[in-house]
């Protein structure tokens, strides 16, 4: 396998993680993220195949690409996931494969995900009350995320992350039993702030729950947290301690405490458009490279065009800052 240069860009951050979309349909609606009703999804041969995914990642991964999360949407309704999680598995240099999820379908794909290769999952779980996971989500489900919960601890799955946004308003009830929750079943939690990404286009500053808010919510119930040192220096999470040793922590803070500056990330969307940051107004289309016959060698510098071009921040606090037209469902959290 012949390496290529890694890709670095102006700023001097290297790529190394790509977030790759499969699908923007979910089977829920969660407020922050996804309009409730009206929803036009794309359609099938709009979505980039499996082949079209591999390839792509077979293009990147000798660029230094080698930590892969499968996102959506709801990665877990699309169709065959696991066959694409073997595919993915086996490319050469790939050395993590994660998925984000909702959980709600997990209980019956756990096992068949874990024997194609999959390593660790994350599960968003925002509230531990059903009232709350009702307002939030528009939906029923929070009993099956629990059983995803259980069946990926069950089939083997050791690194299960659980993911809650924090809104401020609604879900400062569910700080401390989330963290009890955790606690009890030795699993990482990690509060997210509120992005502006929902697509009703209601995110207002005002419901920013901050994580600095939460510690001292957590640390007035359970005792001290104390930072953990950072093993990766791109890593979006600032990770705690319970200085019992029970439990740990990490808070992803966008917003209060933008951490653009050690980002690595790239995205791919459903449909196949490469993005430098979540807040890019700007997308470079794989797919239409890739069906009118575009060589890898063009797929690669659309890659290092698109990586050049990144912002040295997301700019949210900022005057200047403009919302990306795409919901987080169209991008792939
Ligand atoms: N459906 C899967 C899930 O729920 O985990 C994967 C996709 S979802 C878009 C990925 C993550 O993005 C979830 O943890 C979700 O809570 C988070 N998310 C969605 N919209 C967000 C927003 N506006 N601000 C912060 N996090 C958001």
């Amino acid at each position: 396998m012949t390496l290529c240069p890694p890709l670095i860009d102006s700023f001097g951050r290297q790529h190394t993680s790509l977030r790759i979309s499969v699908t923007d349909r979910c089977n829920i609606r969660c407020f922050y993220c996804m309009p409730d009703e009206n929803l036009t999804f794309l359609p099938r041969d709009e979505l980039l195949d499996f082949e079209e995914i591999l390839r792509f990642v077979k293009v990147v991964a000798p660029m230094g690409v080698t930590q892969l999360r499968i996102t959506g949407g709801e990665p877990l309704v699309r169709r065959d996931l696991n066959k694409l999680v073997a595919q993915l598995s086996k490319v050469p240099l790939v050395e993590d494969l994660a998925l984000t999820t909702n959980g709600i379908l997990l209980a019956e794909h756990a096992q068949i995900l874990r024997d194609a290769g999959l390593q660790r999952i994350n599960i968003s779980l925002d509230a531990m009350s059903e009232e709350t996971f009702k307002k939030i989500s528009r939906r029923d489900g929070l009993d099956q995320v629990f059983q995803g919960i259980f069946a990926a601890r069950r089939v083997g799955f050791t690194k299960i992350r659980l993911n809650a946004v924090a809104i401020r308003g609604l879900t400062e009830p569910e700080i401390v039993p989330l963290g009890r929750f955790a606690r009890q079943h030795d699993l990482e939690l990690r509060f997210i702030e509120f992005m502006p990404l929902d697509a009703e286009r209601n995110w207002d500053q005002q419901q920013v729950l901050s994580g600095a808010d939460i510690r001292r919510q957590l640390e007035a119930e359970f005792g001290r947290l104390e930072p953990v040192p950072r093993e990766d220096p791109s890593q979006p999470a600032i990770d705690y301690r319970f200085v019992d040793g029970k439990g740990r922590i990490g808070f992803i803070n966008p917003v209060s405490e933008p951490f653009c500056g050690d980002c690595n990330r790239l995205r791919i969307t459903a449909e196949g458009q490469v993005r430098n940051c979540l807040f890019s107004i700007v997308d470079w289309d794989a797919r239409q490279l890739m069906r009118n016959g575009g060589t890898d060698e063009e797929l690669a510098q659309l890659v290092r065009d698109c990586v050049v071009d990144k912002k040295a921040g997301h700019g949210i606090d900022s005057d200047e800052f403009i919302r990306p037209q795409r919901a987080m469902y169209q991008i792939g959290g």
